[in-house]
């Protein structure tokens, strides 16, 4: 299983293991039968389990970065207020980026496993989701779902779905949005390194890398903080349990 994927699959350059869902999002095709179990089963409580965000390819991720670092894009802290990047010196500004946005290459949603959820039952039809703290947690418009989806996931009964980073361990926030479809992702875990992430880099980001400086400094800890730390999801484990 482990050579199931290849690295191209992984980074998010190729998506043709891909299959699109109705609402054009685009997940592997086991993960896909899995959501659509796991939403049946949500409308069954009365949530509209929806998707924010499924699939991203490497070149998204590579926007979404470099605009963070050119500040054309805000980044937030655990309170989701906007930080002052202007403030920070860049590695300080590396690392408040990375504590919600991953490394183009790194991004579990490269996968075609993992997504980031809400209630859309809960919330008017223009309701713009965030995927803030404040959305899902207790008071928040989202709590209920995620409290349902607990529950689902202690039972063993979600389908497979489990929360990556349902604990913060110092690296990626805590994401209570954010599902993962354990049985392929735990095959996807760990397996981009230092020199396939710098080759992917080079071949795919024309436009190059910001603050590739301060991310080659630190490379090996960011890839052990920010990516190892969170995949180490235990087997037969519950969610949250490592
Ligand atoms: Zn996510």
């Amino acid at each position: 299983m482990s050579s199931s994927f290849a690295i191209d699959h992984l980074t998010g350059v190729d998506d043709s293991h891909l299959v699109a869902l109705p609402d054009g999002h685009r997940l592997q095709p086991a993960v896909a039968e899995a959501w659509q179990r796991l939403v049946r089963d949500a409308r069954g409580a009365g949530f509209d389990l929806a998707t924010a965000s499924s699939y991203r390819d490497f070149g998204r991720q590579g926007a979404i970065w470099n605009a963070k670092a050119a500040g054309q894009r805000s980044v937030h802290d655990d309170a989701g207020n906007p930080v002052d990047m202007a403030a920070l010196t860049p590695a300080q500004q590396m690392h408040a980026i990375l504590r919600f946005s991953a490394l183009p290459g790194t991004s579990r949603h490269h996968w075609g496993t993992d997504l980031d959820v809400f209630d859309a039952a809960a919330v008017p039809a223009d309701y713009a989701v965030q995927l803030t703290p404040a959305e899902v947690a207790p008071g928040g418009p989202f709590d209920a779902l995620h409290t349902w989806l607990d529950a689902r996931m202690a039972a063993g009964e979600s389908h497979g779905f489990y929360r990556p980073y349902a604990i913060d361990r110092g690296g990626v926030a805590p994401e209570r949005w954010h599902l993962s479809y354990a049985p392929l992702a735990l095959d996807c875990a760990g397996r981009v390194g230092a020199s396939e992430l710098r080759d992917c880099w080079n071949r795919h980001l024309p436009q190059g890398l910001l603050l590739r400086g301060e991310v080659e400094a630190e490379l090996d800890v960011l890839l052990a903080r920010y990516v190892s730390v969170a995949q180490g999801w235990c087997p037969g484990g519950i969610a949250g349990q490592h």
